[in-house]
């Protein structure tokens, strides 16, 4: 009998690569998308319908979390001010990987793994880190992969061009979206 392993989807587009491999590797993958993170309300919503989309795709489905941005916003407001990959960061992963981990004990799953490792703007080690700390304290096991790794996120974004997956330009909270004039770090990698 396959494995069950939950798949936290940051987005559709990243999970193009991890998802098929892990199905290839022999586990039954389900998705698991957070989003509490994303913001406006209507970007959430396109990137929920995307999700959806893509575990129709596959075969499959996904969880997909009512959408509660401002239990989000609490959780990382003392890091509000920290660029994009510090410590704001680390606890939105955190708050993400929890809740996943959270979901698959509570729901039978024996593993868990994330797509965040695919971007080339994060910190794999540290997402690995993480995500492993969570899935340790929930009682499943964690699936240590570097998505990024020979040619992934390239991979990702041609597929989900192929797929007519919606692919956002920022990376999702309010503090990552583009300002006109102003001085935050924008999200380059789509473009
Ligand atoms: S930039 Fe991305 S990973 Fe960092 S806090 Fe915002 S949504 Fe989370």
């Amino acid at each position: 009998m396959r494995r069950r392993l939950l798949l936290h989807v940051c987005c559709a587009p990243d999970a193009t690569v991890p998802w098929p491999a892990l199905a290839e590797d022999g586990f039954d993958v389900k998705g698991f998308f957070y989003g509490g993170n994303i913001h406006p309300a209507d970007e959430w919503e396109r990137r929920m319908d995307a999700v959806k989309r893509l575990a129709l795709l596959m075969g499959s489905e996904a969880t997909i979390v009512p959408y509660e941005p401002d239990s989000w916003l609490d959780m990382t407001r003392e890091a509000a001010s920290e660029p994009e990959g510090g410590e704001r960061c680390s606890i939105c992963v955190g708050v993400q990987l929890g809740a996943a981990a959270e979901y698959a004990r509570a729901n039978g799953y024996d593993c868990l793994c994330t797509t965040l490792s695919i971007s080339p703007h994060k910190n794999p080690g540290r997402i690995n880190a993480i995500g492993a700390g969570r899935a340790r304290a929930a009682g499943v096991e964690w699936i240590c992969r570097v998505w990024r790794k020979n040619g992934g996120f390239g991979l990702s974004a041609a597929r989900s061009v192929k797929m007519g997956l919606y692919r956002q330009n920022y990376c999702g909270c309010v503090y990552s979206m583009r300002r006109p004039g102003g001085t935050d770090k924008a999200y380059e990698r789509r473009d």
